[in-house]
C-alpha cells in the first residue's frame, strides 16, 4: 500500500505521508552518517594502537587508514581524508555535535559547517558549542553557514584589535622581478586602505575613455599617481575622485564600545577604534549608522504602493538576502515584496516589506505556500503540505524608546 500524499489525499491521523517518508529516510541517512564517522574514528584509533611500537609513524598510519577507507568505500582518498578529519573533530573535540547528529537533530552538512567554523578558533568554549548546536537544530544550512561565520568573527573579534596591530606592523612594499621585462610591485596594507586604493584607481580608470582595458587603465593610473604624485597628467575630470568605503556599525557600539565590531563591505570586521576614526573624520567614507536620528522613513502606510528609496534600502539591509527559507540571493538583487498584498490592504511599511528573489517571489504568489510577517521582521512560511518554517532577517532594526537613557 502506498502512502497518502499531503498534496492530494485526505490524510488519516497517524498514517505517514510521502513527505513524512522523505523526512524519515533523510533522518535515517543522517543517523547512519554519524555512525560512519564514529566507526572511522574507531578504526583509526585501532590502527594507532597497533602501531605504537613504531614511534613517529602517525602520519603513515593516517595515510594507510585513509587508503583503507577510500578503497572500501570506493571514494577518493581526498574524500576519505575529509571524512576522517570531520569524524575525529566530531567524536573527540565536539562530542555534543556528534550526539545531536546521531539523533538526526542536525544534518551531516550542519555538523561539517560547525567543525569548519569552530576549528578556526584557538579556544572553543563549551557554551559556544551549545550555542551553534541550538542554531543548527533550527536553521537551514545556508543561513546557518552565515550565522556560524558571524559567531566565529565575533569570537575572533575579541582579539582583533591586537591581531590587527601586529599585522599592521608587518606592512611593506616589495618589487619582485617578473618575466618579459615586467615586475611585480606588491604592497601589504591594512585591508581598508588597500580597498580604498583599488576603489579610487577603478573610479579614475572608468572616467578614461579610450581603447585601454580597465586593468590597463588601473595600472597606468597607479603608476602616474605614484610617480608624479598628483593627477595633473590625467584629464581634469578625474581630479578629486575619492574612494567610498561602506562601514556598517551600530551607533550604540560606536558610543559605548561594546556590541558587535564594525564591518567593512568586502573586507569583514575591523577594529572598533579604526571604525570610530573612519566614521568621525574623512569625508570619503560612507557611514551607515543605525540610529533614530537618521530619519529613515519606516512606513508610508497606505499612502503609496512603491516604498521610498530609504525604506527599500532599510528593508534590504535588514534581510541582507531573499527571505525565503534557505535562500542566499543578496537582497540588492531581489524584488521588495509586500508580504500582505497591497491589493489586499497591505501597508507600505517596514513590517510588511521583505526582499524576495524573482524565483521565490513568483512561488509566493502562484503556489500553495503562505507567508506571514512577524513584528520582528521574520517571515513565517507555511508549505502546501502544512509545514511551517520561520525565516529570520540577518539584522534587526533597533527599537528606540523616547525614555531618557539609564545613566
Ligand atoms: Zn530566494
Amino acid at each position: 500500500m502506498s502512502s497518502p500524499s499531503p498534496y492530494v489525499d485526505e490524510v488519516p491521523e497517524g498514517i505517514p505521508t510521502t513527505l513524512d517518508w522523505v523526512v524519515l529516510s533523510a533522518d535515517m541517512a543522517t543517523i547512519h552518517a554519524a555512525q560512519r564517522y564514529a566507526s572511522i574514528v574507531e578504526l583509526w584509533d585501532d590502527a594507532i594502537r597497533a602501531a605504537t611500537r613504531d614511534e613517529g609513524a602517525s602520519v603513515l598510519v593516517e595515510r594507510s587508514v585513509r587508503l583503507e577507507v577510500a578503497s572500501a568505500l570506493r571514494i577518493s582518498e581526498h574524500a576519505a581524508g575529509r571524512l576522517m578529519g570531520v569524524g575525529r573533530a566530531l567524536v573527540k573535540r565536539y562530542p555534543a555535535v556528534w550526539e545531536s547528529m546521531s539523533h538526526a537533530d542536525i544534518t551531516d552538512t550542519h555538523a561539517t559547517i560547525i567543525v569548519d567554523g569552530l576549528d578556526e578558533l584557538d579556544v572553543v568554549r563549551d557554551d559556544l558549542i551549545g550555542e551553534v548546536v541550538a542554531l543548527a537544530e533550527e536553521m537551514p544550512t545556508g543561513p546557518f553557514r552565515r550565522a556560524v561565520k558571524q559567531i566565529v568573527d565575533r569570537e575572533r573579534e575579541a582579539t582583533i584589535a591586537e591581531r590587527h596591530m601586529d599585522a599592521v606592523a608587518r606592512r611593506h612594499v616589495r618589487v619582485e622581478p617578473g618575466a618579459d621585462g615586467m615586475a611585480w610591485l606588491t604592497a601589504h596594507l591594512p585591508a581598508v586602505e588597500a580597498h580604498a586604493i583599488h576603489g579610487r584607481l577603478t573610479a579614475i580608470a572608468k572616467t578614461l575613455d579610450d581603447e585601454r582595458s580597465l586593468d590597463q587603465k588601473r595600472a597606468d593610473v597607479f603608476g602616474d599617481l605614484l610617480i608624479d604624485g598628483e593627477t595633473e597628467s590625467l584629464p581634469d575630470t578625474v581630479r578629486g575622485i575619492r574612494p567610498t568605503v561602506t562601514v556598517t556599525v551600530l551607533a550604540l557600539t560606536l558610543l559605548t564600545g561594546d556590541g558587535s565590531a564594525a564591518q567593512v563591505d568586502g573586507v569583514g570586521p575591523i577594529p572598533l577604534d579604526r571604525a570610530r576614526e573612519l566614521c568621525g573624520a574623512a569625508s570619503g567614507w560612507m557611514r551607515v549608522l543605525t540610529h533614530p536620528e537618521t530619519g529613515v522613513v519606516l512606513s508610508v502606510g497606505r499612502e503609496q504602493y512603491r516604498p521610498p528609496a530609504d525604506l527599500r534600502r532599510l528593508v534590504a539591509w535588514r534581510a541582507a538576502r531573499c527571505m525565503a527559507p534557505g535562500c542566499g540571493i543578496p537582497a540588492d538583487r531581489c524584488d521588495i515584496d509586500h508580504t500582505v498584498d497591497w491589493h489586499h490592504g497591505g501597508h507600505t511599511d517596514a513590517t510588511n516589506l521583505a526582499p524576495l528573489c524573482r524565483g521565490h517571489h513568483t512561488l509566493k504568489h502562484h503556489t500553495g505556500w503562505h507567508v506571514r510577517a512577524q513584528p520582528s521582521g521574520a517571515l513565517e512560511w507555511t508549505s502546501p503540505a502544512g509545514r511551517v518554517y520561520l525565516v529570520h532577517p540577518e539584522r534587526r532594526i533597533p527599537q528606540f524608546t523616547t525614555d531618557p537613557p539609564p545613566f
